[in-house]
């Protein structure tokens, strides 16, 4: 990946290290926080990208599949509070959405498709009042092996460049999470944008916590101000601020709907 073309399409500031491989970026992020704050480094908002990853991780200590030809971005950025993830996923979903038909964001920060999931994000920290947010992004198929439910970039965009992707992330997110700090670490600014490209609205679902147990059930309705997931059942309204959503009926296979979105098969 070229560093130079990378910064070239930058329209919003911070500290690119890119690497050709690297156990996890979250954990190269993480050390370079350190040495920042140790004197050495650069200090946030700091990003560090790679097409391949030895270690990638997903939420509660799951694998994120990195082989070459995806992006893996890792991004330190100041701020606090659980709202983070969902303004990640919108910058992502605002990046990617007119090149891939249909994209939209599962609560709280997967981007799915009508073929599978294209993003994962991962938040850890905070880590010297920093928050490490992770970004994984299928973007060529794997030369060997294929992932269970991935979908890629380059399926709706042959020429899909790493560089030109990690550009248009890293300006759409750093775009939000500015946005997102000026209003105080709040999301009720973002909260109807979020909805607007919210999947699985009016589907029957469940929300479970990392160890299974039942959180809520209902149809889902959309998020809150405080970007809290909303179920609708037996006329009572339930907010859920942490839990993993499955759908209840798999009639779509996927269970997928998509959001209404425009059909430009080009990055902007
Ligand atoms: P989900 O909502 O899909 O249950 P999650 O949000 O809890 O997952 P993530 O951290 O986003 O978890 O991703 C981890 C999961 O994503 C893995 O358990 C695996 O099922 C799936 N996965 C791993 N690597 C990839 C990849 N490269 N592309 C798509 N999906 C992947």
């Amino acid at each position: 990946m070229d560093a130079a073309l990378i910064t070239r399409h930058l329209t919003q500031p911070c500290h690119l290290v890119v690497l050709d491989s690297v156990d996890s970026t979250n954990d190269e992020v993480r050390r370079r926080l350190a040495a920042a704050d140790a004197g050495a480094g650069a200090k946030p908002p700091l990003a560090v990208a790679s097409t391949r990853q030895s270690a990638g991780r997903g939420r509660l200590g799951r694998r994120w599949e990195s082989p070459e030809g995806g992006l893996y971005l890792s991004l330190a950025l100041a701020g606090s509070g659980s709202t983070l993830p969902l303004v990640m996923a919108l910058g992502v979903q605002q990046a990617l959405a007119a090149a891939v038909p249909g994209l939209g964001i599962k609560w709280p920060n997967d981007l799915l498709c009508a073929q599978g999931k294209l993003c994962g994000i991962l938040v850890e920290g905070p880590v010297n009042d920093s928050l490490i947010v992770g970004i994984g992004i299928n973007i060529q198929r794997p030369m060997a092996g294929s992932i269970p439910g991935a979908a890629y970039l380059s399926d709706f965009n042959q020429s899909a460049g790493t560089e030109q992707t990690c550009a248009a992330v890293l300006n759409a997110t750093l775009g939000y999470w500015r946005r997102w700090l000026q209003a105080r670490c709040s999301f009720a600014p973002l909260a109807e944008e979020y909805r607007s490209r919210m999947l699985l609205c009016g589907e029957p679902a469940n929300v479970r916590t990392a160890t299974g147990s039942l959180v809520a059930t209902g149809h889902i309705t959309g998020i809150d101000d405080e970007g809290r997931l909303l179920l609708e059942h037996g006329g009572h309204q339930q907010a859920v601020a942490v839990g993993e959503v499955t759908l209840r009926d798999h009639q779509t296979g996927s269970g997928f709907k998509p959001a209404p979105t425009t059909r430009n098969n080009a990055l902007p």
